[in-house]
């Protein structure tokens, strides 16, 4: 197997959550081009990552991930799909952002849960989806890819339950990589710098803020869901078999100032 060969995601299955929007269209587009099909889940009925991909390739499901409900619908309506699970991206996320001295319980509550609790359990409900599977020898098991986040290093401004919620993600990312390893599965995650997304609306909209993220990002430049797919491809794929518990940024070189 040449190494370009090893980057193919031909045969694989993945579900990617979060994928109606940004960073999630990019991952599913990504996996989709490198061969493989997408479940995308999301609590908004869009159809637009379908109308993009076509409907053999990406299939979707409606599914709020503030509760941990939707974990089981989520894992059968894969399989009856699209018969395994390969790969699982964790990019379902919200941001709150209110003055810390002021924040609420309620965007606390709301983004640890979306952010971490049923990032935890989904991960932990598909690991055991891949240890049923039938193990193939010197090949991956499955691969689990998280959202984390700039605020995984460092401390944001009126975003504690965020801040606190990707500094999770990176670490319980060690955590099941520690355990799981040795079971051929890959856990890693990847740090978006600052994305052009829905998520980052209000802070471009400020002149003054935007401003100042911009002269502090090497590349000089916002990043783009297309940014994210090289990465995401080579997590997915055998080409990252032995990269384990790794949080790896795709920042335009924010992290190094
Ligand atoms: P986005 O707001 O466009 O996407 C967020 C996605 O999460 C949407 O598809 C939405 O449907 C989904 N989602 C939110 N709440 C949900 C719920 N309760 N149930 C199911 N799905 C839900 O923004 P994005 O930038 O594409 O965000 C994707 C991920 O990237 C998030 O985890 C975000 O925190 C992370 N991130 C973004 C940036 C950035 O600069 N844009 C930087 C670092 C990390």
């Amino acid at each position: 197997m040449s190494i370009l060969d090893k980057f193919s995601l031909t045969g694989k299955v993945a579900i990617v959550t979060g994928s109606d929007t940004g960073l999630g269209q990019g991952f599913s587009k990504a996996f989709v081009e490198a061969g493989a099909k997408v479940l995308g889940v999301s609590n908004m009925p869009s159809t637009a990552t379908q109308e993009m991909l076509g409907a053999d390739k990406f299939q979707f499901i409606q599914a709020d991930l503030s509760t941990l409900d939707p974990i089981d619908t989520v894992i059968n309506t894969c399989l009856e799909k699209f018969g395994r699970i390969d790969i699982l991206v964790n990019n379902a996320g919200v941001i709150k952002r209110e003055d810390t001295i002021d924040f609420s319980v309620a965007s606390w509550d709301l983004v640890m849960n979306v952010n971490c609790r049923t990032l935890f359990f989904l991960s932990q409900a598909v690991a055991k989806q891949f240890m049923k599977q039938e193990a193939v020898e010197g090949k991956s098991r499955g691969k689990i890819i998280s959202v984390a986040s700039m605020l995984s290093y460092q401390g944001g401004i009126r975003v504690p339950s965020y801040t606190a919620s990707k500094s999770a993600v990176k670490g319980i990312t060690m955590t099941m990589a520690n355990e799981w390893a040795k079971d051929g599965i890959n856990v890693n995650a990847i740090a978006p710098g600052y994305m052009a997304t829905n998520n980052t609306k209000a802070l471009r909209a400020d002149a003054d803020r935007s401003e100042a993220i911009l002269d502090r990002i090497p590349a000089g430049r916002w990043g783009t869901p297309d940014d994210i797919m090289g990465t995401a491809v080579f997590l997915a794929s055998e080409a990252s078999n032995y990269v384990n518990g790794f949080t790896i940024a795709v920042d335009g070189g924010w992290l190094g100032r």
